[in-house]
């Protein structure tokens, strides 16, 4: 073991995480299936090795940031893990994190699961805000906590392998539903007079702005009281759905994206709920 690290997965972050890793100085060991994208890296000062087993082999730190779970399973197939300490970066399910876990552990690693939280763009630049959820093996993270914090914020949320995967992934279904009603938006001005460069601010402002709730809504799901300090009632607001699906009708836009969401609050009204805010539409989802 002569390497500081070992990444495998040169893809748009495997690439970006690279980089960062050769900003701070250290000279990482890469491998890639497709052997073409180690070498602008291998110009910067990568090594490159032709075999994800002699990968594995160079360093104690093993970085992993494939496509998926099942890339990560082909990759490593028959290849000794025994004492490497295996940081998996690929974006997979809480319980597929906690089955590569086994997995790894199995063959004498140790395991910690990474959500990334940032684009390559944010990777080695602190500024950016861009951090990687880490859980699973505590021990490892303390011992290679300094490098991992090289190309982002390094934040651990627990022993469970499956929690680091659960805090990323509902970050993401958030940010979809966000965009889904930024889609909208943009959609109902598409045939209008208002140009989508001076909507842009105006959304960016008011998702701010309204983004605040959300811990408003955190504090009525732990007290179970959905009716407190609500400003804005669930019967007003479904009244309201009816002018939203009114005005994309006129403009000509789909409500397909809206209409699921404001079926249940509606469901919600129906059930004798029109005094609460939308936090009790989470008890209809999870049934
Ligand atoms: P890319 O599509 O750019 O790269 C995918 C990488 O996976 C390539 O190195 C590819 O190798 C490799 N790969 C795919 N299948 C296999 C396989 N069967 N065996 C070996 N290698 C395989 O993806 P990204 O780098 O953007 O993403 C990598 C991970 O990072 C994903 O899990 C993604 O969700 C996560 N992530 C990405 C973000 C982004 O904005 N890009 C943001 C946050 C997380 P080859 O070159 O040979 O095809």
């Amino acid at each position: 073991e002569h390497s500081p690290l070992t990444v495998l997965g040169l893809g748009a972050m495997g690439t970006a995480l690279v980089r960062a890793w050769l900003a701070a100085g250290m000279r990482p060991t890469v491998w890639n299936r497709t052997p073409g994208k180690a070498d602008a890296l291998a110009s910067e000062g990568a090594k490159p090795v032709a075999t994800a087993a002699e990968a594995v082999a160079a360093s104690g730190l093993v970085v992993v940031c494939l496509l998926d779970d099942a890339s990560v399973g082909q990759a490593l197939d028959g290849i000794d893990l025994t004492g490497k300490d295996l940081v998996d970066l690929t974006t997979r399910t809480p319980a597929e994190a906690r089955a590569r876990a086994r997995w790894a552990e199995e063959r004498g690693a140790r395991f910690l699961d990474g959500g990334i939280m940032a684009i390559p763009p944010m990777i080695g630049v602190p500024e950016s805000g861009g951090y990687v959820f880490y859980s699973g093996s505590r021990a490892l993270f303390d011992e290679h906590r300094a490098t991992l914090s090289v190309p982002a914020g390094a934040e651990y949320t627990g022993e469970d392998p499956g929690s680091a995967s659960l805090h990323d992934v509902a970050l993401l279904s958030a940010m979809t539903g966000m965009f889904a009603g930024v889609a909208h938006a943009f959609a109902l001005i598409r045939k209008s007079d208002i140009a989508p460069t001076s909507l842009a601010p105006l959304l960016v402002d008011w998702l701010n702005a309204m983004a605040q709730g959300v811990h408003e809504q955190a504090a009525r799901l732990e007290s179970g009281d959905y009716t407190r300090d609500v400003v804005s009632n669930l019967a007003m607001m479904v009244e309201g759905d009816g002018t939203l699906l009114r005005t994309a009708e006129e403009q000509g836009v789909t409500p397909e994206l809206l209409t699921p969401y404001m079926a249940l609050m509606e469901r919600r009204v129906a059930d004798g709920h029109g005094e609460e805010d939308a936090t009790g539409v989470i008890e209809l989802l999870v049934g």
